[in-house]
């Protein structure tokens, strides 16, 4: 049986060597700690869950659901939009629901790119954003990412080839796995090029809401020209312990949010409509929740950090995600290192190079295990060093 030549182009799974030798420690009875995956560990708050209970007792939401998101949904999405940002959205064109940001974002492909199109991608980034490339049988460009610019991805070099038959650039900030935040000024100069080189800027702000230092990262559309070219992911899953659940929503700009409508309309029926007033109830209820997320990871990060400090590892405190960004010692590769750390000191944390050509040289360790965990993994990793 032959599958679709785009399949052989897939990347490799950079991860499944490690995930092989975890398995084998697992096996012989080792205690391991995993570090290595962006899942939050906390349930999802009970008002949320309440509201799901409710909602899976309506017969009405046990029908197909409103394909682009039930106008509730909608409404509530763009409510919190003008709340949390200023950005005003009509429901009915400029929002749209989705069973997960990773869904939107693979199938906005399918919307704008055509066979030998060209991505624009982060070189440090979500491997959907080249993945869903491939898949279309079109050709990923990565935008380098260096330490030294704050790993905000440089569109400036771009050779023009590649601009004349790129369709989307995908940026996202504050950053998995980097913890990077853009400026405004930054925002503004990708639109001014997107802009005149007709390119959709698909902005994925899964983190927006995991803040720390009092820093509050922004929407891409409250720059003032954004309207024009970009689209916009927020995700349920970081922001309310969501990630099971399967629920976000793009907004922006109308053609862009009303192809991504097309493209699902014939691929899929919508989120359970139960899901969707969950949702309702994570964005419209007490924030409160977010706050005391945000607490945990901070103290988490701190933790983290200072370890890291403490045995001669850089890396920098980052002020947003789940994550910290960290240089792997001299001598090492990013892969060296982590299969390093899971055979002497059972911890698995993520190689930097399985994001991306830019990668390579750091690793990913996640602030998504419990605090005892956690301080036993670094307790572990100062002792291997
Ligand atoms: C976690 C994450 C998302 C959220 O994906 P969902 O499909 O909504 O769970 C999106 N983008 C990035 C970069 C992420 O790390």
């Amino acid at each position: 049986m032959k599958t679709a030549s785009c399949l052989d182009h897939m990347a490799p799974y950079l991860f499944a060597q490690i995930d092989a030798k975890r398995d084998a420690l697992k096996a012989q009875g080792v205690d391991v700690i995993s570090l290595g995956i962006g899942d939050p560990d906390l349930p999802t708050p009970a008002h949320i869950v309440d509201a799901m209970a409710e909602a899976i007792r309506k017969p009405e939401n046990h029908q197909y659901p409103d394909y682009a998101g039930s106008p509730a949904f909608r409404t509530a999405a763009a409510l919190w939009m003008q709340n949390r940002f200023g950005v005003e959205l009509d429901p009915k064109t400029e929002v749209l629901a989705l069973i997960g940001s990773k869904e939107g974002i693979a199938h906005l492909h399918t919307a704008f790119v055509d066979p030998g199109d060209y991505v624009l991608a982060p070189s440090i980034g979500y491997p959907v954003y080249s993945g869903g490339a491939t898949l279309m049988s079109a050709n990923t460009y990565f935008m380098p990412m260096r330490e030294e610019n704050g790993f905000l991805a440089e569109f400036a070099d771009v050779p023009a080839e590649v601009l004349s038959k790129a369709k989307i650039m995908f940026l996202g900030y504050p950053n998995n796995p980097t913890g990077a935040c853009a400026t405004e000024e930054y925002f503004d100069a990708a639109i001014d090029f997107c802009i005149e080189h007709d390119i959709l800027l698909a902005h994925d702000n899964a983190y927006c809401d995991i803040c720390f230092d009092g820093y509050a990262a922004p929407s891409i559309l409250e720059r003032p020209r954004a309207r024009e070219c970009c689209i916009e992911f927020f995700s349920l899953s970081k922001s309310y312990n969501m990630t099971g659940w399967r629920i976000a929503f793009a907004c922006g700009n109308a053609t862009a949010v009303g192809a991504l409508g097309t493209v699902k309309n014939n691929l899929d029926s919508g989120q359970f409509t139960a899901v969707q007033d969950a949702g309702i109830a994570a964005l419209t209820g007490d924030q409160r929740c977010i706050a005391d997320l945000c607490a945990l990871y901070q103290r988490r990060r701190d933790l983290v950090v200072d370890a890291l400090h403490a045995i001669g590892v850089e890396c920098t405190a980052p002020k947003a995600t789940i994550y910290v960004w960290a240089k792997v010692p001299q001598g090492e590769t990013s892969a060296s290192f982590a299969t390093k750390l899971l055979e002497q000191a059972h911890v698995i944390v993520t190689p930097g190079s399985g994001y991306g050509p830019d990668g390579e040289g750091f690793v990913r360790i996640s602030l998504t295990t419990p605090d005892d965990r956690l301080l036993e993994a670094v307790r572990r990793i100062k002792e291997a060093m």
